[in-house]
């Protein structure tokens, strides 16, 4: 294989829109004013949560309570490469290493471990979902048993069907009902409706922006890379219910709109090849993991773990049936099915799989969900050993070989293809409009 390595394309840099900041400083300020916002509170005696990024918020949106993401946290300490001292902290303090490693970060927070970067209040109350995992649960009740604070917990089981059985949604809206009643007696207020409406308006708002957002990998060129996706998560996390969020994404696509039109790209290369990358980033290497592709031209356009936050619902039934679907919490069916869209719509030849340490339910469902890649969309699929927070768990040299090797089989088979006069990438449809108004995970 040639060992060149790509050079930007010289007048491919995008724009802001006219008059308005570029997208990714508003979503940053968005993510700054959330944390901002429960700093205050504190100072004014306020309460202050820590939620899990998938609980049902609107449900605490309802009582004004202003609430932080320890995911949200972890992975910023981890980017800011403070992650590893903070795992050490938790281990020495008794907790396993083979716990994942944003829980090893937030205990050991927690337990008055300062952060290098973002700062955020600890919690009076703590908020709990296990759609995301059920080691949350675990994780969740230590840091209510730290601070001797309440915990309110929703428990979403594990799914074992496409379709959302009406007897889970009756168990979730009695659920519901417990952590309504739970969250007025920590208040002392009552369950206001109109509040709870407005924050369901805006979290669907976000959410559609953001799958409006993420819809422009189909593009050939993107607009844009799956990386940037992963820099902009954190708003999806933290600020769902927040107008500012909604404003900032629907200004994102503007951004892309107006890229496709003139030709730019965040993704200044050359786009020799189009891959999904599966799982969470490796954030204390999110350079090492990009130079490799980016020296090769190989444009991340398919990501799973970004849509995944696009919650979209119009009742409180369809809700609970919506927090139902989180990535560590569907069948392999749905697994297979919300990745295989994606590879067609957005147009790859090849998949780049982390298997990430640190989250065991995910990784753990990689192999058959890549197995069935292989079969159904003949792709070639590459792994790597990484980690999302814990950098001893990823080694440059390994991905980079990894990389290569991917490269090679995916350069041959477009060669290959070239040859026959055949598309060179799986199913790509770069032309379909899609209603977002209707559109979900
Ligand atoms: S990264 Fe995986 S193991 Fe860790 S909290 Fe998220 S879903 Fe759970």
């Amino acid at each position: 294989m040639s060992e060149k390595v790509l050079e930007k394309i010289p007048g491919k840099k995008p724009r802001p829109i006219e008059g308005k900041k570029p997208a990714a400083q508003v979503l940053r300020d968005v993510v700054d004013a959330v944390y901002g916002d429960a700093w205050d509170a504190k100072q004014r005696g306020e309460l202050v949560g820590w939620s899990s990024s998938k609980f049902p918020i609107e449900l605490a949106k309802a009582f004004d309570l202003q609430v932080v993401y320890p995911e949200n946290h972890a992975a910023t300490t981890a980017a800011k490469k403070d992650g590893l001292r903070l795992c050490q902290v938790a281990e020495d303090a008794g907790y396993d290493n083979d716990i994942c490693g944003y829980a090893r970060i937030s205990l050991a927070f927690a337990l008055g471990e300062p952060t290098d970067s973002r700062k955020m209040p600890q919690p009076d109350f703590v908020l709990c979902c296990n759609n995301i995992c059920n080691m949350m649960t675990k994780w969740y009740e230590n840091i209510a048993r730290i601070h001797d604070i309440p915990m309110i917990m929703i428990d979403i089981p594990y799914q074992n069907t496409i379709d959302v059985p009406e007897e889970k949604v009756d168990y979730l809206m009695g659920q519901f009902e417990y952590a309504i009643k739970e969250l007025e007696k920590l208040t002392g207020k009552k369950f206001d409706e109109s509040k709870f409406q407005e924050a369901c308006d805006i979290a669907n708002r976000t959410a559609a922006a953001w799958l409006k957002a993420c819809s422009y990998m189909k593009y050939k060129p993107s607009p844009l890379s799956g990386f940037d996706l992963f820099n902009h998560m954190a708003d999806i996390v933290a600020a769902r219910c927040d107008v500012r969020a909604a404003e900032g994404f629907e200004l994102l696509s503007e951004e892309f709109e107006q890229s496709v039109r003139e030709g730019t790209s965040t993704w200044q290369y050359p786009e020799e090849h189009r891959i999904l990358f599966e799982g969470i980033p490796c954030w204390p290497a999110l350079r090492p993991l990009f130079e490799p592709l980016k020296n090769k031209g190989v444009n991340v356009t398919a990501v799973v773990y970004a849509p995944a936050f696009g919650f979209r619902y119009e009742t409180v039934r369809e809700m609970a049936a919506a927090y139902c679907k989180a990535p560590c919490s569907v069948c392999i069916e749905d697994g297979v099915e919300w990745r295989e869209t994606m590879a067609k719509e957005n147009g790859i030849s090849g998949a780049l799989v982390n298997f990430n340490r640190s989250c065991k339910p995910w990784s753990g469902a990689m192999p058959e969900i890549s197995r069935r890649w292989k079969e159904d969309l003949d792709i070639p699929v590459v792994y790597f050993d990484g980690d999302q927070a814990d950098e001893r768990n990823f080694s440059v040299e390994q991905y980079k070989t990894r990389v290569q090797g991917l490269v090679e089989i995916m350069e041959e088979r477009k060669q290959d293809r070239i040859a026959k006069g055949e598309e060179i990438y799986t199913n790509f449809e770069n032309t379909k409009e899609t209603d977002w108004s209707k559109t979900t995970i």
